[in-house]
């Protein structure tokens, strides 16, 4: 079997994981998706690398047994998993990721505000964050822009004020609470963020515009997205 693993020091690597499923004995049963593991893989001479050991470090078993907390988990993999490079170390990704899962895990914050934070700052350390302090055209700060709602441009990924507005292209539409809370996640810590108390409406229509985001960003449809959105219509 070859599992694709996201690490520390060598970011995304597929590895031969030889007799995974049988060996309870060399693995453990311990290549679960969503686990944090302390891995020893070697070299194999130009093919791919073979993992030799595997231990958990946090298991996170709380994730996996929850199927909501499954798909918001699995979404951010396939981010990961389409945005970066095979061996190409990526250790801000990786400790947001990190972080995210523990808090996931735990029974803290509620999903939908951590898969905003989540990808917000994906968005920021893969270098493809939103214009959401101002017009991304004239440069008027936010506060000086009365527009309620908000236009946001994707094309032009950030913010339009309706004086800068041609109307050649359909902008997403934000409320201006939900441009406050995005800049307010984006650049926040996970103290902040458990802090935040907002209705359900204005989570959702906060995350949508995330996942709009990203999708547009990234340029396809992501099939942990549908699953995900199929689990919160149900
Ligand atoms: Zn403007």
């Amino acid at each position: 079997m070859i599992a694709t693993f996201f690490t520390l020091t060598h970011g995304k690597i597929p590895l031969l994981a030889k007799y995974a499923r049988r060996s309870v004995k060399r693995f453990g049963g311990v290549l679960d998706f969503f686990s944090v593991l302390n891995i020893v893989f070697s070299k194999n001479r130009g093919r791919i690398p073979i993992l030799k050991e595997a231990s958990p470090a946090h298991p996170y078993e709380k994730i996996r047994s929850d199927i909501k907390k499954t798909a918001y988990a699995g979404y951010w993999t396939e981010l990961i998993a389409e945005w970066t490079e095979e061996r190409h170390p990526e250790p801000g990704v990786y400790s947001l990721f990190v972080d995210m899962l523990r808090e996931l895990n735990s029974a803290g914050a509620p999903p939908e505000l951590l898969s905003i934070a989540f990808q917000m700052r994906f968005a920021c350390l893969t270098g493809i964050e939103p214009v959401l302090k101002s017009c991304v055209k004239c440069e008027s700060s936010i506060e000086t822009i009365s527009d309620n709602p908000v236009a946001f441009d994707m094309e032009k990924g950030g913010l339009i004020c309706s004086k800068c507005r041609t109307g050649s292209n359909k902008p997403f539409l934000l409320s201006r609470g939900s441009v406050m809370r995005l800049n307010w996640i984006a650049n926040g810590d996970i103290e902040r963020i458990r802090r935040i108390r907002c209705s359900e409406a204005s989570l959702a229509e906060t995350d949508a515009f995330a996942e709009a985001f990203i999708v547009y960003r990234i340029g396809k449809k992501l099939k942990s997205l549908d699953f995900l959105t199929a689990i919160r219509e149900r």
